[in-house]
């Protein structure tokens, strides 16, 4: 079975690695020659919106799918002419704009941050009088890892923030947020097959919810099971939410939700951040940590197959991500229950390069996970 990949970055390459056991191969569209997925199957290097390459591209696909966020919807629906590709385009669209996101995620019945739409100076100052400081200034498309944000600490912050992410652009399209006071982030993972793990049609798997700790708009650390647990309620209005949206549409593969968790007067809510309608970095760690890890179940969802057990092999479970420099990678792989994964990109600042998977008992993660950020460079009471 050939699996087509918009997009050949690290999370392309886990796709490759998950999908091989289960009798697939893989090829790959990208722009960037180096990238690392190249060497997991065929790489097809050209832009997403060339029609011939995506034409020769579709040639002899069983299915499609991606891993890049930013895939122009447009390279999806030729692609969908030619082949099924799944998940269908429609929640890809609204998680390009953070406006629209926000709308969705409401109508499912999620808070959001307070916001507002930005696309003059003037519209900033109105909205920075409404929704007030701290707030973030972000751009509703193409921003991921902290890109396309400035965090307005007062209001003479306006200039700045306009000046950085606004002026110049011919229609800028922006949007001010609130600053959520969150106790801690956490995301929901989960993927609804075409059959579910018993084969019944479209059925939902959900992996355990990670506890997220982010730096500069970049995951640092997730970390899942024991000594983490999130809070029953909230693990069930996520799902909730969470089944809302897939069912409205239809979708197949795996969809990730980034929440805060906010300890308010009414006791702890979620605030809903931003969704990835892909296989997520905050679920790195199922590959070692669960029976079946989310690069698998959105190989089998795409595939039409079965879905497998997202349960965990042991109480507990972390992800300790490698960031802009190389690590001892040999020290790495000496912590107890660790596995080291290395993506092959060049370091640069910022850089997502590899991550590391521990999985044990809970005492045994929060060590490890002390261990692995020191190693990766990290201050552990930092990260
Ligand atoms: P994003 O690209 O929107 O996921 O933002 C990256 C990270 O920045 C989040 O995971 C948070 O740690 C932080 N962040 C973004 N937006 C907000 C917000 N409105 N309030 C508080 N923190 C935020």
């Amino acid at each position: 079975m050939l699996i087509g990949v918009l997009g050949a970055g690290q999370l392309g390459m886990m796709l490759a690695q998950a999908g091989k056991p289960l009798g697939m191969r893989f090829r790959f569209l990208d722009p960037a020659p180096d990238s690392p997925a190249a060497s997991c199957g065929e790489h097809v290097i050209a832009p997403y919106q060339d029609a011939g390459a995506l034409a020769a591209f579709s040639r002899g696909l069983n299915f499609a799918t991606w891993e890049f966020e930013n895939v122009p919807c447009e390279a999806v629906r030729r692609l969908a002419d030619r082949v099924p590709v799944r998940p269908s385009v429609g929640l890809l669209e609204l998680a390009q704009d953070r406006l629209l996101e926000k709308r969705a995620f409401a109508e499912v019945g999620l808070r959001t941050a307070r916001h507002l739409p930005i696309s003059s100076r003037l519209d900033l100052r109105e909205a920075l009088r409404e929704i007030g400081v701290p707030s973030i200034l972000k751009t509703r498309r193409m921003g991921y890892d902290g890109k396309g944000q400035f965090f307005l600490r007062a209001m003479e912050d306006a200039d700045r923030a306009w000046s950085e992410l606004g002026e110049g652009r011919q229609e800028p399209e922006l949007i001010l947020e609130g600053f959520v006071e969150f106790e801690r982030e956490v995301s929901l993972i989960a993927c609804r097959g075409v059959r579910g793990t018993a084969g019944e049609k479209n059925a939902i798997v959900f992996y355990s919810m990670p506890t997220n700790t982010h730096r500069a708009g970049i995951l640092r650390v997730s970390r899942v099971g024991a000594g983490a647990e999130v809070p029953a309620d909230l693990e069930a209005a996520a799902r909730s939410a969470m089944t809302s949206l897939l069912e409205a549409f239809d979708y197949i593969g795996v969809l990730a939700i980034e929440f805060f968790v906010v300890n308010g007067l009414s006791g702890r809510v979620l605030v809903a951040n931003e969704m990835a309608p892909r296989v997520h970095n905050s679920g790195h760690w199922s590959i070692e940590g669960c029976k079946a890890s989310q690069f698998e179940n959105h190989c089998r969802a795409v595939a039409g197959m079965d879905l497998a057990s997202p349960s965990m092999m042991a109480p507990a479970a972390a992800m300790v991500n490698i960031v802009g420099q190389e690590p001892d990678a040999a020290e790495l792989k000496r912590i107890p229950g660790a596995t080291v994964h290395m993506y092959g990109k060049a370091p640069r600042a910022g850089r997502k390069l590899g991550h590391v998977t521990i999985v044990g008992e809970a005492e045994e993660v929060d060590e490890g996970v002390r261990l692995a950020t020191r190693l990766a460079g990290m201050r552990p009471d930092r990260v």
